[in-house]
């Protein structure tokens, strides 16, 4: 029972929406009023200033992540027959994106502590067919890159990283997604930096998968009447880039802010038993798309269930890992991190704006529901 205590949504977009909402609002009229509404001055603009945030020599926005890893994929010459190997703990998009341009995901499991691909078991799922490793920086950590890049360097693969949630975190110091060949963003409302709509960007230090991707976007041409290949529509408009633009500046802050939220559940974590915080490895710089810890002393999904009663919102990123998906169910993969992952991680809510407050009434609240529900039945492995 919550009696009169407001409820704490899992996310809540609308007070970075209320402080930039007068610039928003003049930046969305000025678009109207250009009459340019699809890859104009603001999508230029906003691939400009994406390269330079980012230290990458190209960005080429387009309208989704997903999109951004389909063209990525196909830019960097993946296609039929192929292996990409990726991480089964992830968003669909990620193995989906695999599938789309023709080549097979090759599922290797997860590490316990950041969740993210484990490079140790990369080599081992090498074969003659692959070509292509996709890491993805998962709820803003970055995986291990220069492990993975010594593993591609060794067996002439190349890297894409999948940054949909993890813009501004960094790994050794370098920005994530200018470390592998290519880099793939998403701006879905959610994400660090969110559209209000689809929108998604993939950046390359490498002239000729830069030129393929505009292409790609385009259907496959530069020119009018010169179609090279099959592409896409998948042109940004240009009221999400001047939206993108508002709010850009704002970013590198707002990381912060998302730290700052993170170091206040962990100092009030440490005693709420069975509730594990997330591990920030010393190599990286944690974005904090989601704040996801392990439950263990109890049911994650009655726990769930008792904080949703509490007023309290969280979700389950994922309940279940890709290679389990009906789609992938002639993969018969075992991977036991990742399913036993499956099971106990919770997000709690998170956002630059969300005050010490609101977290503590968040911990307050998993403090007594893990007191009230049931311990955890003993799942074998
Ligand atoms: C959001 C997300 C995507 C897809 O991005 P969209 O813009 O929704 O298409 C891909 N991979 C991961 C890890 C994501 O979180």
């Amino acid at each position: 029972m919550h009696g009169c205590a407001p409820q704490i949504p899992a996310l809540d977009l609308t007070p970075e929406i209320d402080l930039l909402w007068n610039d928003i609002q003049s930046a969305i009229a000025d678009v109207m009023r250009s009459g340019q509404f699809v890859l104009g001055p603001q999508v230029h603009a906003f691939e400009d200033e994406m390269a330079r945030a980012l230290a990458v020599k190209h960005a080429v926005a387009c309208n989704s992540g997903t999109d951004a890893l389909v063209i990525g994929l196909r830019a960097l010459g993946i296609g039929h027959g192929d292996e990409v190997i990726t991480t089964p703990f992830t968003f669909f998009a990620t193995a989906e994106a695999i599938s789309l341009v023709g080549a097979e995901p090759v599922f290797v499991d997860i590490e316990p502590r950041t969740l993210n691909i484990d490079p140790q078991k990369i080599a081992d799922a090498i074969t003659p067919r692959t070509k292509a490793i996709l890491p993805v920086h998962l709820f803003g950590h970055a995986a291990d890159m220069d492990a993975i890049l010594d593993i591609a360097r060794r067996h002439g693969l190349v890297v894409l990283e999948d940054v949909a949630q993890a813009f501004g975190g960094r790994c050794r110091g370098r920005s994530l997604g200018s470390l592998g060949q290519a880099g793939a963003f998403s701006f879905y409302p959610t994400k660090n930096l969110g559209a209000f709509g689809d929108a998604g960007l993939l950046t390359t230090n490498d002239d000729h998968v830069a030129r393929t991707a505009r292409k790609l976007r385009t259907h496959g041409t530069e020119r009018r009447d010169r179609n090279e290949m099959i592409g896409y529509n998948s042109r940004l408009d240009e009221i999400q880039a001047a939206v993108l633009r508002v709010k850009l500046p704002y970013v590198e802050t707002w990381n912060r802010e998302r730290r700052r939220a993170a170091a206040t559940y962990r100092r009030l974590l440490a005693d709420v038993p069975g509730v594990s915080p997330p591990i920030v490895e010393e190599y990286a710089i944690h974005a904090f798309n989601q704040y996801t810890v392990r439950v263990t002393a109890c049911d994650r999904d009655a726990l769930q269930q008792s904080l949703a009663d509490a007023g309290v919102g969280t979700m389950v990123y994922y309940s279940t890992p890709v290679h389990q998906l009906p789609v992938y169910s002639d993969h018969h993969a075992e991977l036991p991190v990742a399913e036993k992952a499956a099971r106990e991680v919770l997000s709690l809510p998170i956002g630059p704006m969300l005050s010490n407050h609101a977290i503590g009434r968040v911990v307050d609240a998993l403090r007594q529901a893990c007191a009230t529900v049931a311990p955890r039945q003993v799942v074998a492995a």
